[in-house]
């Protein structure tokens, strides 16, 4: 059960999906603006906030954008079947998954379902060990002992690297493990080392695990 936000203009789209919300014993707050949405997830803190990307006035993206400044709730964006740029976008701007249009009700239902098992789990703090851990049962990676709020794309690439420490991986190899076909641009790559890096400095400023190798790649130093 959570309080779950949605924006989204379409009433054709947004009126079953609050239906399929209430009856999945969520609690739905629905708005048709941006700048509506922005500052009532700002103030109120939802769990999870599902975004709609063509609206009336600020793009859902421009929605995520701004609020990824303060807050680290899930997000999860509604994006056209066509648009593979959306869907990039979004996750580098923190989304933590999307649904492409058309959808079922019942698919978002359960997305958001996995959603925050994973946030719940994220909160959760073991016993706190050393140094940067993978956890592959539930999908998240904990730097001694706190959760790194990591999206999808850096879950995935840091879990490339726990996976084979001091291997050394190009650039392409990342894209091909990480994005499979979904980017053409290897600079995307670098965007995201640039962010785990930040995030691990956050939370362990003394540790610097993530090696460039000039002209070939990167690799972990544990
Ligand atoms: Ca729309």
């Amino acid at each position: 059960m959570a309080l779950v936000l949605l924006l989204e203009d379409d009433a054709a789209i947004a009126e079953p999906l609050v239906f399929a919300l209430e009856r999945a014993g969520h609690q739905v707050r629905h708005f048709l603006l941006g700048s509506d949405a922005l500052q009532w997830a700002l103030a109120q803190q939802p769990d999870l906030l599902i975004l709609d990307v063509g609206l009336p006035d600020i793009s859902g993206f421009e929605v995520l954008a701004r609020l990824r400044r303060e807050s680290a709730v899930p997000v999860l964006m509604l994006t056209a079947r066509s648009e593979e740029t959306d869907r990039v976008l979004g996750f580098e701007l923190g989304a933590d998954d999307y649904v492409p249009k058309p959808f079922s009700p019942r698919e978002v239902v359960a997305r958001i379902g996995a959603i925050l098992r994973r946030a719940q789990g994220a909160a959760q703090d073991p016993a706190a060990p050393s140094g940067i851990v993978l956890d592959e049962v539930r999908a998240r990676v904990t730097c001694r002992g706190t959760p790194l709020v990591l999206t999808r794309y850096e879950y995935l690439l840091l879990a490339v690297f726990l996976r084979a420490p001091e291997r050394v991986f190009s650039r392409a190899q990342l894209m091909d493990l990480v994005w499979e076909h979904d980017v053409s641009n290897e600079r995307t790559v670098d965007t995201h080392i640039k962010s785990l890096r930040a995030k691990i400095h956050a939370l362990a400023p003394d540790l610097d695990p993530i090696q460039t190798h000039r002209g070939l790649g990167y690799s972990w130093q544990p």
